[in-house]
């Protein structure tokens, strides 16, 4: 369910979010012999850690602590962007992790930023809406200007949204006066500045790159979307126009999830997604939707289908039900949704998957457009940045798989393994970022 779920029935995987990161860097830099020694080292680190406790005054005039975190893994490539997350797994770990996956998702992107992220260990789901703007408003400002439109640019992540985006806004508007405030926070609302695109940039990265990798990859039994059978874990804010995206382009929805449970279409043709989208709306999950199947969230993982988008959590995919997912290519819109002995398995099986730097970072290409908007105080039109967004998830894209096709096998990987596209696009994106640190020469 969440990213610190135990390894049930896996005996011997570790989850802990660091180590999936460090896995997955160390399976990269073994393609990476020949940079100047120790860098590799140093650019696995964080460069700062920012661990706060703060009161709030509840609804009911008790006092709850929260805890919340920010890590800025580098300012290499510029100053740091990452999303805020609320939720009760939130921790130093996790944060850290998912700093370091934003600076090669940047990297891979080419966007003149560096990886951070952010959380606060709670459950907004038992939140109300005064409580979660006292939490941000107070978070943001312990912060202090350790964010700021130069230095560090928080966004929407898990259980935040444009509304979390409008108060850090506010909050910092109001600490900093008198100037143009609105880069230093992106995934606002649009009449506060924010991006024509965004709500839905991060699906649509998915399907841009999706239709991409299938048309140079060459899967004789996935030729392209049009009739593709897709099953998408996650009904957010990145699962739900996954849905309507993927529809649009021709493809069939046969089974979506949320927290509550999943539904399949009882018939085999595609769920009506704007039909789902009501239902969710009024109910608050999309169980129980009249006319389908429910299934659980494994279930739904599962199914036979062409393409699987985890678009909700990290580790959904591990070595304990790696081997029975049954689709042909997996997206990955979630952060770190797979875990590496889960990508050994997929992998050998010959399936392949895109992963989270590539597939998910629509969300920062329409971010970085945000902030180079309200630097500007300029509003694109929504063609413009769609058209942008294609440009750099196809060169992402093309990137990623030449490097694969140019990798051999990693040194201590079994032979029957050739080497991943996740291993591919950080090879690309470390070497990217490892260039960029000598190009500037280390500091004195
Ligand atoms: P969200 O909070 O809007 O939606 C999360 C969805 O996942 C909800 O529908 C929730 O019910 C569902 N969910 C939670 N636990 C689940 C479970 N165990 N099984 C099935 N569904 C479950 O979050 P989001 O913004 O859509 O983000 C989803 C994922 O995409 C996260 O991993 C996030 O880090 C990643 N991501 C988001 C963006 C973005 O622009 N929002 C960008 C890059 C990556």
């Amino acid at each position: 369910m969440n990213d610190t779920r135990p390894a049930s029935g896996c005996e011997g995987e570790d989850l802990s979010p660091i180590h999936v990161s460090q896995e997955q860097f160390r399976r990269a830099t073994t393609h990476l012999k020949g940079l100047k020694k120790g860098l590799l080292d140093f650019l696995s680190y964080p460069k700062r850690t920012i661990s706060v406790c703060f009161p709030i005054e509840m609804e009911d005039e008790s006092v709850t602590t929260f805890h919340g975190y920010r890590v800025l893994h580098n300012s290499i490539m510029g100053p740091g962007k990452g999303g805020i997350r609320y939720h009760p797994c939130v921790n130093e770990g996790e944060v850290t992790a998912l700093a370091l996956l934003m600076t090669w998702k940047c990297a891979l992107m080419r966007i003149p930023f560096s990886g951070a992220k952010g959380g606060v260990a709670c459950d907004p789901k038992q939140l109300s809406q005064t409580e979660l703007r006292r939490i941000t408003r107070r978070f943001i400002s312990e912060l202090g200007d350790n964010i700021g439109p130069h230095t560090d640019i928080p966004a929407p992540d898990l259980y935040t949204n444009a509304q979390t985006m409008a108060w850090i806004f506010d909050t910092y508007d109001m600490m900093h006066p008198g100037r143009n405030n609105r880069p230093v926070v992106t995934g606002k609302p649009l009449e506060l500045g924010g991006s024509p695109g965004r709500e839905d940039a991060t699906a649509r990265g998915c399907l841009i790159a999706a239709e991409r990798f299938l048309s140079l990859a060459g899967m004789p039994e996935l030729g392209g979307l049009d009739g593709a059978r897709v099953a998408i874990q996650g009904f957010g804010q990145v699962g739900a126009h996954a849905a309507r995206l993927f529809r649009e382009a021709g493809a069939s929805i046969t089974a979506v999830s949320d927290s509550q449970g999943g539904i399949a279409s009882s018939d085999g043709t595609s769920l009506d997604v704007t039909q789902v989208l009501a239902w969710k709306r009024e109910h608050g999950t999309v169980v129980g939707m009249p006319g389908t199947q429910s299934l659980t969230n494994q279930g739904l993982l599962e199914l036979p289908c062409d393409i699987l988008i985890p678009a909700a959590m990290g580790n959904q995919i591990t070595q304990e039900n790696a081997p029975r997912i049954q689709a042909r290519l997996v997206v990955e819109a979630a952060n770190r949704p797979v875990s590496p002995e889960a990508d050994d398995i997929l992998t050998a099986r010959g399936i392949p998957l895109l992963p989270d730097i590539l597939a998910n970072a629509g969300g920062v290409a329409v971010s970085y457009f945000e902030w180079v908007q309200n630097i500007e105080n300029q509003e694109w039109h929504l063609d413009e940045v769609n058209r942008k967004l294609r440009e750099k998830m196809v060169a992402a894209t093309d990137a990623v798989v030449a490097r694969w096709r140019q990798l051999p096998a990693a040194g201590d990987s079994p032979p029957s393994l050739c080497t991943d596209l996740r291993t591919a696009a950080l090879v690309e994106a470390i070497e990217r970022v490892a260039n960029i640190t000598l190009k500037r020469g280390i500091w004195p």
